[in-house]
């Protein structure tokens, strides 16, 4: 397709073609792991499915296109895409890190790569002179994830991509909360964009995957070799699943937005909350930022009830019907969690709490049910607490 698409018709045909065999409209499941040659090294585009799958190949185009890049890389998980990226290092080099990020990021970041001789710095990126203080001449990548997890902080992207610029620094930004309908990195200046493709992009909880896009040839070239050779790529079932969840990605996400916004505001009302973190509040402390780097504020949500304990969190989480006790986020259905015995248990108790995830802070995945049926679930939960 010649015409430059819009952001919600590049969900749809960004990027794609019919399948050049039959005409198929969503590409086939090629559940192939190699392809036969006419003369050695005569092939008809693909030679072995680590390498490269049409069905990858078709996820990997959407994904480029979504996220107003050149190339998409796509992953068997977010973690592996992460590992894909952080294996462009060399030992003793260091990365500059958000330092209220997914907990599996952090234990992938200290668990498996200082060991090799990699060093990591965990920096509150609200404010970028934290950043600025903790360069060094061997810093070679910045990781952003914004808004963070749980704790919904937005990082100002271009003024973090300035500093990268100034210091020939690789910048690259978790874009798995917000989603290119959300929030466009590469537009911001960012080098790299990363996705748990788990989340909104799949969107149904029924995969897990992950994705990388870049705009620079070099840049993806380097990533591709390591893809292939270390070789965590995403498999034929599961690069459908999640070309078919960004196919609805815009519907969804205006959904998760306009639930999001009621749940919020239900919770800063409700005698029983002391706190309700969620970046479209006006005294939200990043608020001018997240409305210039976003075009929405999304459907997660965190809270902490008044005077609770870690046994009070857990307690709501396991009174309410219609949310799901469950890790992840970014499906149709509501999910609810604990971070602090869940997605961040992973993470000391101190190194925690400095980044402001209490024992009673809860997280909510706003699904796309009636609003009025979340509320209504939230409310008997809350109850149950006196
Ligand atoms: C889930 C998640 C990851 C890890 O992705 P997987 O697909 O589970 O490997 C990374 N970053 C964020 C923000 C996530 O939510």
């Amino acid at each position: 397709m010649k015409k430059q698409l819009r952001f919600n018709s590049n969900t749809i045909h960004g990027g794609q073609e019919p399948d050049k065999a039959y005409g198929a409209v969503m590409p086939p499941i090629y559940q192939t792991s190699t392809f036969a040659q006419s003369t050695p090294g005569g092939h008809k585009g693909f030679e072995y499915s680590r390498s490269g799958n049409p069905t990858r190949h078709a996820l990997e185009k959407s994904l480029a296109s979504i996220e107003n890049g050149n190339y998409g890389l796509a992953f068997a998980s977010g973690l592996a895409a992460m590992d894909a990226v952080i294996k462009l290092l060399s030992p003793g080099d260091e990365v500059i890190s958000t330092n209220d990020l997914y907990g599996g990021s952090y234990r992938l970041f200290r668990k498996v790569f200082e060991p090799f001789g990699l060093h990591f710095h965990f920096v509150d990126m609200q404010d970028p002179s934290h950043i600025v203080a903790a360069i060094s001449e061997n810093t070679k990548l910045i990781w952003v994830e914004t808004p963070t997890n749980p704790m919904m902080n937005v990082i100002d992207i271009r003024a973090v991509a300035d500093l990268a610029k100034r210091n020939n620094i690789l910048l690259a930004v978790d874009n798995t909360f917000a989603t290119p309908y959300l929030q466009q990195p590469l537009d911001l200046g960012a080098d790299i964009v990363m996705h748990s493709a788990t989340k909104y992009l799949g969107g149904h909880s029924d995969v897990v995957a992950g994705a990388l896009v870049v705009r620079d040839s070099d840049l993806a070239d380097r990533l591709y070799f390591v893809q292939n050779a270390s070789g965590g790529v995403c498999g034929p079932m599961d690069s459908f699943l999640v070309l078919r969840g960004i196919k609805t990605l815009h519907v969804r996400m205006q959904r998760h937005c306009e639930n999001g916004a009621k749940i919020a505001a239900f919770l800063r009302d409700h005698p029983a909350i002391e706190k309700v973190y969620w970046p479209g509040f006006e005294d939200h402390p990043n608020h001018e930022v997240a409305k210039n780097q976003m075009n929405g504020f999304g459907g997660m949500i965190s809270f902490v009830p008044k005077g609770a304990t870690y046994e009070d969190a857990v307690k709501i989480v396991e009174s309410l019907e219609v949310f799901t006790l469950a890790e992840s986020l970014g499906g149709v259905e509501s999910l609810a969690g604990h971070p602090a015995s869940m997605t961040h248990a992973s993470i000391p108790k101190e190194e925690r709490e400095k980044s402001g995830v209490s024992d009673a802070l809860v997280r909510l995945s706003v699904g796309i049910e009636d609003a009025e049926d979340l509320i209504e679930d939230l409310g008997q939960a809350l109850s149950a607490l006196n």
